[in-house]
């Protein structure tokens, strides 16, 4: 499987009209037990704020401010998963944050659609989609109807990379500040640094004056873009020449631990895999390959050596760019993309998925020991939250005897349309756009019929799906006119006025858009999806502790800007993270 490609796979298709693909990427929800008895639902817009009682950190000054924030992001990582194998950890890895750092441990997102794109853009900015406009990984132009990329950008290319319409270059659709935007306005002399095996993963943290450099499936190399700069520096250059991908090409990714380490997540070869050779030690590269070409290099996104070639790029950026080297600090945003490759194949529940984080662990233990070793314990601050948490695969979910299922999203969206031409005559009424239907807004000129008509009859045929938990209307969610109703408040932070589509729906726990490439997925507003790990360590700044209060991403920014002594972005919506107190 090509990541890349067949993402821009899945662009091409949305082009053609096959949308129903797009939703393939989302994730969605549940709801056994009655909607109302459902979890998370309903709150207006700053969710939750950081208990009044508990003290807040104090706004760092200029003579005691960290050289770096060091802030690590694992994609699609559920608290869940972190907690499982806890015992299982190294010394000196997330046990780090665990043991001897601050622990938020019911920290949740508060936006209904928990995908890469959108979290990305929350983590430093502070905000969530209704303000910073990242609705989703793709969705349609709310008036054309053509397909969007979230970090897509055609003023922008690859350097020295081919770079297809809809990839990922640049920060154009981010509509706010980051902490590093305020960090670089007040001191330019501030190198704000984003690094990912996904471009979004990079861009969107890297905010709109920090630089990105992103992973490419078809070299193995590092890239940045022309919206960035014109070429690349020498210690990019120098990385790339190394061909430092190359190194596993041939080599099996085996299981770190003993056979019985792994007795509690499900064993290889599950029937839903889809793949009979799906085990561990597993080949990377094809057997017939003689060189590491496109499909090998992707394959690396699906195993722990793509975290390692980030981490290893990480380490050349602290070198080549001087991060933390004097007293205007710095930011190294680092997201790490293969948990969440592997757990769209696998799920998180799986053994691979296991072995994954456990091999996550030591490599982040020695990237804190060689922070440890070039910028000094005392001078940088490390942050790791996630982007959104995963499902359990469905088939997974049955077996517990719990109700679950996949929606074929082309069927559905065929019912919606049938359904839409007895009411309002022929044509192609609706189609997806992130997690919203659609309207076709020149059918309905054309027609000369009332917008909200359409969507109001659409949200009706949509609540007759199956799988769907709840939908709003665009006039809803504008007025905020559903505020008692399930998940609704989730629901308009998900939702942009400019960006979004016309009628916002969730799907019911443990359901999920059937896709060729995902067996689990995210993007609900459930707390598989919503509760990530929020973990600090910095012993000059961070108190060590756990805080048991519930606590939003969005809390994240403004404690950042704290330590880093600069205001806020201006459109945060969260609250400094409370102290631990113990
Ligand atoms: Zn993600």
């Amino acid at each position: 499987m090509k990541p890349r490609v067949l993402s821009r796979a899945l662009r091409l298709c949305l082009a053609g009209g096959l949308a129903a693909v797009l939703a393939a990427c989302q994730s969605v929800a549940p709801s056994d037990p009655p909607l109302a008895a459902a979890p998370a639902a309903s709150a207006p817009v700053p969710a939750v704020a950081a208990p009044a009682a508990l003290p807040v950190a104090p706004p760092a000054t200029a003579t005691n401010r960290p050289r770096l924030l060091v802030f690590l992001v694992v994609d699609g990582l559920p608290q869940r998963q972190m907690l499982a194998y806890r015992d299982q950890l190294a010394p000196d890895g997330l046990a780090r944050f665990l043991e001897r750092g601050a622990w938020y441990a019911d920290a949740h997102y508060g936006h209904a659609f928990t995908v890469t794109g959108a979290g990305h853009a929350t983590v430093l900015s502070g905000t969530y989609p209704h303000r910073h406009g990242i609705i989703a990984n793709e969705w349609r132009d709310a008036i054309t109807g053509a397909p969007e990329y979230c970090t897509g950008d055609t003023g922008a290319t690859y350097i020295g990379h081919k770079t297809q319409p809809l990839d990922g270059t640049s920060p154009k659709n981010l509509k706010v500040e980051t902490v590093g935007d305020v960090l670089r306005r007040t001191d330019p002399r501030a190198k704000v640094i984003g690094i990912s095996g996904k471009d979004r993963g990079a861009i969107l943290p890297a905010g709109k004056t920090g630089t990105a450099y992103m992973y490419m499936t078809q070299t193995g190399q590092f890239a940045s873009s022309t919206f960035y700069m014109p070429q690349h520096p020498a210690w990019v250059t120098s990385f790339n020449a190394a061909k430092p991908a190359d190194r596993w090409f041939k080599k099996e990714w085996k299981a770190l631990l003993p056979d019985e380490a792994y007795a509690r997540s499900l064993p290889d070869r599950q029937p839903w895999y889809g793949q009979k050779a799906a085990a561990l030690p597993m080949l990377m590269g094809a057997p017939s390959d003689e060189a590491p070409g496109p499909a090998y290099y992707s394959q690396l996104l699906r195993s722990p050596y793509a975290d390692q070639l980030t981490l290893d790029f990480a380490r050349a950026a602290i070198a080549g760019e001087g991060l933390g080297k004097d007293n205007v600090p710095d930011i190294l945003a680092i997201s790490l993309s293969a948990h969440d490759y592997i757990n769209h194949r696998f799920s998180a529940e799986s053994r691979f998925s296991h072995d994954h984080l456990l091999q996550l662990d030591r490599m982040l233990q020695d990237f804190f020991k060689h922070l440890d070793a070039t910028v000094g314990r005392d001078n940088y601050i490390a942050t790791l939250t996630a982007d959104h948490g995963f499902m359990p695969a469905p088939e997974f979910t049955a077996q517990q005897g719990l109700r679950s299922g996949r929606i074929v999203g082309n069927q559905l969206l065929t019912r919606v349309n049938s359904g839409l031409e007895e009411e309002f005559g022929a044509g192609k009424w609706v189609s997806f756009s992130g997690s919203a239907l659609l309207l076709n807004k020149q059918l309905i000129t054309q027609q000369r019929v009332d917008p909200d008509e359409v969507a109001e009859e659409a949200r009706a045929l949509l609540m007759e799906e199956p799988g769907i938990a709840a939908a709003y209307t665009r006039r809803e969610l504008a007025a905020g006119s559903r505020i008692d109703g399930p998940f609704f408040g989730a629901m308009q932070r998900a939702w942009h006025v400019d960006v979004s589509g016309d009628v916002q729906y969730v799907l019911k726990p443990y359901w999920m858009f059937q896709s060729s490439t995902s067996i689990a997925t995210h993007g609900s507003p459930y707390p598989y999806d919503t509760n990530v790990p929020i973990l600090a360590w910095g012993p000059r700044w961070v108190k060590p502790g756990r805080v048991d209060e519930r606590v939003e991403v969005v809390d994240i920014a403004p404690t950042a800007a704290n330590w880093l002594g600069v205001a806020p972005p201006a459109t945060s919506e969260g609250k400094p993270l409370p102290l631990p107190t113990k």
